[in-house]
């Protein structure tokens, strides 16, 4: 199958090191102030809110996390069975695909394409057969426009309203039940089902 990963809040937590470069008010905030999708937006601005986003790979790539432990490891897994994309939405802003792939082959997360959407479109009108993101609008532009695809919604604060037929996910190992075939799979949980939706 062709899997699209996501970058930002998926695998790599950009918050982190997003929040220092945003200035001295959003320094210490973490993922779980970020109530809603637009709060940054609304909070700081877009034009502050986004350079502290997009400079966090132009400036500081290597130091922004993995978003939890099992990042490195399950993709290396899903990448034995299936194509893997990195799919992530970003402006055309210079230098940041540059960071985010750095970044990626740091932690020698190994994928096929690294595939940059516009921000006036949606990943929802591209051909693959899974999702994996963490925007709360995803999930019903793919049930609508790519009907076939799987979502998994990797959870935050800012996404438990999100609406549409997807699979939570609280960490990226969570997916490997799904989409793998092995009945020794030590990275995911047993219980992966509070979350279904
Ligand atoms: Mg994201």
């Amino acid at each position: 199958m062709k899997i699209a990963l996501d970058h930002d809040s998926t695998l790599a937590a950009t918050g982190v090191v997003a929040f220092e470069l945003i200035g001295d008010d959003a320094a210490g905030l973490t993922y779980e102030n970020v109530e809603s999708w637009e709060w940054g937006l609304e909070t700081f601005g877009a034009a502050r809110y986004l350079s502290g986003m997009w400079h966090a790979w132009t400036l500081r790539p290597l130091e922004v996390p993995v978003m939890d432990e099992s990042v490195v490891e399950t993709v290396r897994r899903l990448a034995e069975d299936h194509e893997i994309h990195i799919v992530t939405s970003q402006p055309d802003h210079m230098g940041v695909a540059e960071g985010k792939e750095q970044w990626l082959q740091h932690h020698g997360i190994p994928y096929e394409k690294f595939v940059v959407v516009g921000p006036d479109t949606t990943k929802a009108f591209l051909d693959y057969d899974v999702y994996v993101d963490d925007k709360p609008y995803l999930p019903e532009r793919v049930n609508r426009w790519n009907p076939d695809a799987r979502v998994f919604v990797r959870d935050h604060r800012y996404n438990r309203e999100a609406v549409g037929e997807y699979v939570r996910i609280h960490k990226l190992a969570d997916v490997l039940p799904h989409l793998v075939d092995d009945e020794e799979n030590e990275l995911a949980l047993a219980d992966d089902g509070n979350g279904d939706c």
